[in-house]
């Protein structure tokens, strides 16, 4: 399987600047405007304070790997094992 293969992301307006950002070499990131937290993935309320105010905001793509896990049997329809699912603290 080549990258060409494998399923494309819904993009809906919740993660639109996530997967869109890349276009412009820019990570964007869900941001709440009223207590300022940085959450992933998109939602359309915050995970803080449950604000409906929300944004997105550039990060660095700094960020330090915390955990992660090698997938060695199909789980995800159109990718073949294995591959890495790693969750990842950015610097922000
Ligand atoms: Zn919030």
């Amino acid at each position: 399987m080549t990258g060409e293969d494998r399923p494309v992301p819904v993009v809906d307006d919740d993660s639109r600047d996530f997967w869109c950002g890349g276009a412009t070499g820019q990570l964007l990131i869900g941001a709440c405007t009223v207590c300022e937290r940085l959450f992933h993935p998109p939602a359309p309320i915050c995970p803080g304070c449950y604000s409906r105010s929300i944004g997105s905001r550039r990060v660095s793509g700094r960020g330090t790997v915390e955990s992660y896990t090698v997938v060695r049997r199909p789980w995800v329809p159109g990718y073949e094992p294995p591959y890495v699912v790693a969750r990842v603290v950015l610097a922000e």
